[in-house]
């Protein structure tokens, strides 16, 4: 509220209408901002965040392999929030920590009971910079895992492209660390952030995870050809590829035409409900390629 008064305070006279229409639009946001943080806050505090599941499949196959889970929050007033907004959030404000944890504890436990059930084997977790940069961060994960009676081995560890760069000797240090540890590392986003070929050689990962936008320009021969490419480039490089953002029969085809190994996408599966996934899971369903 002080702010948003100082705001107000200092632009008060000026007589300009489209400016005038810029402060209402900053003012909205900055106010929602706040408010939107706290609820965050108090969500987390009350462990009220969830996950969703979203399937991986076998790209010859159509089988399911894992699942990547990701975090939701819902949102009293405005809904369901996306992870885009929130985890960025909860880094910026500190809450990063807290929301890893109460993620991880509940997928975990799910993972435990999938593998329980003989359904899930494996399952993809994402990680931030900040938590890849604490130093406690392998040994408390190890011990948290074996809390479930779960391995390093059960996790693939998914690290976005554009943490690869900043930092790249300290990125390099933790990531041998927990490929030492007996995780599987996948860079996420790939595409989107600057690594070049002898990084992504140097790179202790098992794993690319292609970002969603490249599956959406396949419909251009241009994007076509920038597909085949980086199918080419993992193979070379023996890296695994995961394409997301599969969104129809004709997009999978296409990749599964290309080798790639494994997709994740609308088209297979929207993120779920764990209860939603486990069915699926049950019944074994079996994508149309
Ligand atoms: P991501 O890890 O790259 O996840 C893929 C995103 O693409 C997900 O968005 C997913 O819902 C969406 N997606 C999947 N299939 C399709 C498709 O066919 N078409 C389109 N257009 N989109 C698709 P979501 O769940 O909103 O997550 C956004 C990002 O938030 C994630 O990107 C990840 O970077 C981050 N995130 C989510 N959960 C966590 C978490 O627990 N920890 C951390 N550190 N980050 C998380
Ligand atoms: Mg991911
Ligand atoms: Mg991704
Ligand atoms: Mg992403």
């Amino acid at each position: 509220a002080a702010d948003h008064t100082m705001y107000h305070a200092k632009h008060a006279g000026r007589n300009n209408a489209c400016f005038y229409g810029d402060i209402v639009h900053l003012k909205a946001l900055g106010r929602e901002h706040v408010a939107i943080q706290s609820r965050l806050s108090s969500a987390i505090q009350q462990g009220g965040l969830q996950v969703f599941y979203q399937p991986v499949v076998n790209a010859k196959t159509g089988e399911v392999v894992s699942v990547e889970a990701l975090a939701r929050w819902l949102d009293d007033k405005s809904g369901w929030i996306s992870p885009e907004l929130f985890i960025p959030m909860a880094e910026k404000v500190g809450l990063i920590q807290e929301l890893s944890e109460q993620i991880m504890l509940i997928a975990f436990a799910k993972l435990r009971d999938w593998r329980d059930a003989g359904l899930a084997q494996k399952m993809m977790i994402n990680i931030s910079r900040s938590q890849l940069f604490l130093p406690s961060f392998v040994t408390q994960l190890v011990e948290r895992l074996s809390s479930f009676r779960l391995r390093p081995s059960d996790i693939i560890l998914e690290i976005t492209e554009s943490i690869a760069l900043t930092d790249y000797s300290r990125q390099m240090r933790h990531l041998r660390q927990l490929r030492l540890a007996g995780f599987e590392i996948a860079i996420d986003d790939f595409g989107t952030g600057y690594s070049s070929l002898s990084q992504l050689h140097e790179m202790p990962a098992q794993m690319l995870k292609v970002d969603v936008s490249f599956a959406q320009r396949l419909h251009t021969e241009d994007g076509r050809r920038v597909m085949h490419a980086i199918a080419q480039m993992a193979q070379g490089l023996q890296l695994e590829l995961v394409i997301e953002g599969v969104e129809s029969l004709e997009t999978a085809r296409f990749l599964q035409g290309l080798g790639v190994n494994y997709m994740q996408g609308f088209y297979f599966s929207e993120p779920v409900p764990a209860g939603v996934a486990e069915l699926w899971m049950r019944l074994g369903l079996q994508a149309k390629m």
